[in-house]
């Protein structure tokens, strides 16, 4: 500390800086607003739209930067932006990517607010949307025109976990020159790779992860992440990105970071728990259906195979550790509430990830313009597998239906 300062100005301005070359398991953990200068020159060659250096907070940190690298890796993309969420990742894509006139084409059993934002926002600045088929092919060819800039591709579906042909699609989108957009939250980056579909390259445009999910895996962070392999196209994202001022704190990069070690192992269990448990309750009479993309007679359970039966070296294929059942339609919804209030492993909560086993009972006939012929009618229930023993999450599944049949 200099001696003609006073202490207020010695604390803010001390001289000591600790030695360079620190190397421990986890990154450091930046946090900025401000971010210096050296001096006039080097503020003036700074630039925004690469990692060569450091401008502001807000356009990232080398904490923020070495969590997007990594997450750029794991999904087998080149570039990665960061948002608050991973809703805030999807809407960025819209934002970026439409505008007045223009028109994106959503999976009926999409995220449900990536459709609420395209029936909002979307709506009110002039861009249309509509509603495609994700198990029918010829469905979402006859909606492409040439108003279409934006088809959101989403494997498998959200509550319903149908698995559409992402390869058909993503080659349909391609031969069309329409940019698409896949939420790969289920996956993980694990499960496929959403560049590399068919092994020969066939890749999606863009793909928007919820960090949130897996890769935080603690139930305790929102995050979302966008990445691209094209660098045109990423520098509208971030242009997009900028404008918006989207920003992560460095805690919670910091939090990811230190989840993403084990996410494979953690993505891996929750897996397998979720197998086994949808297989038990496929043999339960009180489910008239269960969805689960390795099931076989689950909807799309062939596409499943195609891209993520080549994920595990025991050809088991990879899932998140999702899953859905029909209630048989003769139970009334108060006993459907029942079952899920009665179970006490399955918390009742959004999302999903994390390493509390969830439930969400959910209104199938709101979510759907009309009730999906491969579904059997009924009240639908999710379940997320979390990190607790398989076992003891099957006994809570089991004593929880003595209060589906009204034994409590
Ligand atoms: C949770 C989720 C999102 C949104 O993530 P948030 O961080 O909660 O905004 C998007 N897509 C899918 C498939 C999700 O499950």
């Amino acid at each position: 500390m200099n001696a003609h300062h006073a202490a207020s100005t010695g604390l803010i301005h001390h001289l000591y800086a600790p030695p360079a070359g620190f190397d421990a398991p986890q990154p450091g953990v930046f946090k900025a607003s401000t971010v210096f200068f050296p001096n006039v020159a080097a503020l003036r060659a700074r630039q925004w739209k690469d990692k060569s250096g450091y401008t502001y907070g807000l356009h990232g940190t080398p904490t923020t930067f070495t969590l997007e690298e990594r997450i750029a890796a794991l999904e087998g993309g080149l570039q990665c932006l960061l948002a608050p969420s991973g809703l805030a990742a999807m809407a960025t894509v819209a934002l970026a990517l439409l505008q007045a006139g223009d028109e994106v084409l959503i999976p009926g059993n999409a995220y449900g607010p990536n459709l609420a934002l395209a029936q909002g926002q979307l709506a009110r600045y002039g861009i249309a949307h509509w509603i495609y088929d994700p198990l029918d092919l010829n469905d979402l060819a006859a909606r492409i025109n040439a108003r279409t800039r934006l088809v959101w591709l989403e494997a498998a579906g959200s509550v319903t976990l149908e698995f559409p042909d992402l390869i058909g699609q993503t080659r349909l989108c391609r031969e069309r020159g329409v940019t698409c957009a896949l939420d790969n939250t289920w996956g993980a980056g694990l499960a496929f790779n959403p560049f590399d579909l068919d092994g020969a390259g066939l890749g999606v445009d863009v793909s928007a992860h919820a960090l949130t999910k897996y890769p935080s895996g603690g139930g305790d962070v929102l995050m979302g992440a966008i990445t691209t392999r094209e660098e045109a196209l990423h520098l509208r994202l971030k242009l997009a990105h900028m404008h918006l001022g989207l920003g992560v704190g460095g805690n919670d990069a910091e939090a990811v970071l230190r989840s993403l070690p084990s996410l494979p192992l953690r993505y891996a269990a929750a897996d397998r728990a979720a197998r086994a448990l949808a297989r038990w309750c496929a043999a339960q009479p009180q489910f008239a259906q269960v969805l689960h993309p390795a099931l076989p007679t689950a909807p799309g359970h062939a596409h499943w195979r195609q891209v993520c039966g080549a994920a595990d070296a025991a050809g088991q294929g990879a899932a998140a550790g999702l899953w859905s059942v029909i209630v048989h339609e003769r139970y009334p919804q108060a006993q459907v509430d029942a079952f899920c209030d009665a179970l006490r492993l399955f918390r009742l909560g959004y999302s999903w990830g994390g390493p509390v086993s969830l439930v969400m009972p959910y209104n199938l006939n709101e979510m759907r313009p009309s009730w999906p012929a491969h579904l059997a009618r009924g009240t639908l229930v999710r379940f997320c597998a979390g990190l607790e023993d398989g076992r003891d999450l099957q006994a809570d599944l089991a004593r929880a239906l003595g209060a589906l049949e009204g034994n409590s």
